[in-house]
């Protein structure tokens, strides 16, 4: 309807402006409260529940690498860990991993160390991560450590589990130079996962190892998947740092791709319970000459764990200063996606309702 303002009462001009101002008010509202909705929904959540990858060391072992007090070294008690990582990522838990594996690296190096040396020192390392979680026992999830190629792996798993209550099990396949294609070690790794199974133990992997060529991981990776995860029933599994090391360079988004295609067609792949932690991924400019954060592994990151599932995503500071601010400057996802992996309490990897 078209109006003729020469014919418009005062009285009918002020009805038209209250009309035009109603419906820009009207406008002006549709216009403003679904954003404020929107932005609600999709604020980053600033605090995590779950930090994912802890480390503690004993003083001890700190000393005999030459690293007490060192910049960077992990926390050496439970109160320093919480105060220095888990109130900055407001984490009301945390699993933490023993060191203990290390003493396997530093007795060996140390020659003057015996074997019964390093074996005390591990149980040692491990009895002082579970009474450093047990002053915290409803923030702290104390897993255990041990280099999977020694003599004592099992008995000290069974140790651990059965005297200490310690929850889970820490490998670190670089440190422990762990190499998959070696049948008798491959027989000594599958032996401790059939060892975590029997325990109901989930298991934190670092599985990628800096300082070989690609085909060395991507390799690993495949006799991993082939002769363990789609082998063995009822593995409980957390690949560190997406499967890969610091960043997410290849060979991690090769060996991350290569679980998820396996886990796409694998019927006891599908069963077991495996996940990733997204620690060390956007770690780049932190620490000085770290690797670079580039568009192209950002975009790599994003499709593969878009493929993957957010829901089996857990992130985790790996001790690293800053490690949330800088998740937050790079992350690549939708903000939904963090809100996901940030409220992620565990309870399925922890297996906190084992029968
Ligand atoms: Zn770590």
């Amino acid at each position: 309807m078209l109006i003729n303002m020469n014919k418009i009462s005062p009285i009918h001009l002020l009805t038209y402006s209250a009309i035009i101002l109603l419906f820009i008010a009207f406008i002006g509202c549709n216009g403003k409260k679904p954003q404020a909705e929107v932005q609600e929904s999709e604020s980053m959540a600033t605090s995590v529940y779950l930090d994912a990858h802890t480390h503690i060391a004993s003083p001890a072992l700190l000393t005999a690498k030459g690293q007490l007090n060192a910049p960077g070294a992990p926390p050496t008690s439970a109160q320093e860990l919480i105060d220095s990582f888990l109130t900055v990522s407001g984490s009301k838990k945390a699993i933490v991993l023993s060191s203990a594996y290390i003493w396997a690296t530093v007795d060996t190096v140390t020659s003057s160390q015996s074997s019964a040396q390093q074996l005390t020192d591990v149980q040692y390392e491990n009895n002082f991560t579970a009474e450093q979680c047990n002053l915290y026992p409803d923030q702290l999830i104390p897993f255990l450590g041990v280099d999977p190629l020694e003599d004592y792996a099992i008995s000290e798993i069974d140790r651990c589990v059965d005297s200490l209550g310690m929850q889970g099990l820490k490998l670190h396949f670089a440190n422990s130079a762990v190499d998959l294609s070696d049948d008798v070690q491959l027989e000594q790794i599958k032996a401790v996962m059939n060892r975590s199974v029997y325990h109901k133990l989930p298991c934190l992997i670092h599985f990628g190892e800096p300082g070989h060529d690609d085909d060395f991981n991507v390799n690993q990776m495949q006799i991993f998947i082939d002769s363990i995860l789609t082998r063995i029933s009822g593995l409980c599994i957390s690949f560190a740092h997406s499967t890969g090391f610091d960043c997410f360079p290849d060979p991690t988004s090769s060996t991350f791709s290569m679980l998820t295609d396996a886990d796409n067609t694998n019927q006891i792949l599908q069963e077991n319970k495996i996940f990733v932690d997204i620690s060390a991924v956007f770690r780049g400019d932190i620490i000085d000459g770290a690797c670079p954060i580039t568009a192209a592994n950002l975009e790599n990151f994003s499709n593969l764990i878009e493929n993957w599932g957010v829901d089996r995503v857990f992130w985790g500071s790996d001790n690293i200063i800053g490690y949330l601010d800088s998740t937050y400057k790079y992350w690549p996802m939708e903000i939904d996606d963090w809100n996901t992996i940030a409220a992620n309490q565990g309870t399925e990897f922890l297996q906190l309702s084992k029968e």
